[in-house]
């Protein structure tokens, strides 16, 4: 049976690609921070659908932390063939009033720790010669966010990580792909009223904001046989916003 990591796992898209990945016969290694009773509910959802799920409480911007769950998944399930690097945060503003800490925290939670992610399960998988890494980056990681300058870049970082490694690990027999997805109704998009999202609703060329399924889906898709050739790709999975 395979086995998938899928970081920030306890809520928003998270959740919903590791419930994807349990229906499609994965073994779930579903990591969280600090929502843990989210986490609880998402695990028992997982093991009715008959997988088997470890709860993970890590930091991922602590690398001490991810090592220690990455070693626990290779314990308890033997092995891992796919990392989904989904865990981040969002801090809206002008960068003029962000401050160090803001800046700091968004670059070690969203962008190294997926790079740490990565060098992590990727110990384990060159000497496997074999596996999948699916990064979450984000629609502003491609054509820059307004008032979401360090998320942006952040963003964009994944996205040449994600490049750079897929030609790092292409020989070993392992693909690093990314999803960039627009808006999605989730947990961090309740920061914008009723108003902006319909506009961005109007914005968008299928009319509607995203849910967290459309991204699941993706993901499950870079990860499986059928993307057996597709490897430093930028999927967007935005209903076409901003083409
Ligand atoms: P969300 O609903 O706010 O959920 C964020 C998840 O990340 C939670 O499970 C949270 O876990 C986890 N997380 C945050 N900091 C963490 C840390 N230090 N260690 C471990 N887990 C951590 O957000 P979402 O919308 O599902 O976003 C998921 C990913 O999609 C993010 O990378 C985000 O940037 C990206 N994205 C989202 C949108 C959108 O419109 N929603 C658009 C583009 C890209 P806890 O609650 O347990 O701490």
């Amino acid at each position: 049976m395979k086995t998938v990591i899928v970081t920030g796992a306890s809520r928003g898209i998270g959740a919903c690609i590791a419930k994807e990945f349990a229906k499609n016969g994965y073994n779930v290694v579903l990591n969280y921070f600090k929502s843990e009773e989210k986490a609880i509910e998402v695990s028992k959802e997982i093991e009715s659908l008959g997988a088997r799920v470890l709860l993970s409480k890590a930091d991922v911007s602590d690398p001490a932390q991810v090592q220690a769950m990455v070693e626990e998944a290779i314990n308890v399930f033997g092995n891992v063939d796919v990392l989904v690097n989904n865990a981040g945060i969002s801090i809206s503003g002008l960068l003029i009033d962000m401050t160090n800490e803001q800046i700091q925290n968004l670059v070690s939670t969203n962008l190294v720790s997926q790079i740490v992610c990565a060098r992590e399960v990727a110990k384990h998988m060159i000497g496997r010669q074999s596996g999948r890494i699916v990064n979450v980056s984000s629609i502003w990681g491609v054509v820059g966010g307004s008032n979401e300058t360090v998320y942006s870049a952040t963003k964009a970082g994944i996205i040449g990580f994600t490049k750079a490694l897929a030609k790092e690990l292409g020989l070993s027999n392992i693909t690093v792909n990314a999803v960039a997805p627009g808006a999605i109704e989730t947990d961090m998009m309740k920061c914008y009223d009723a108003e902006t999202k319909n506009q961005i609703a109007e914005e968008t060329t299928l009319g509607r904001i995203g849910k967290p399924e459309d991204i699941a889906k993706a993901v499950l898709f870079l990860a499986s046989d059928d993307a057996s050739y597709i490897t430093g790709q930028v999927l967007r999975v935005d209903g076409g916003w901003n083409i």
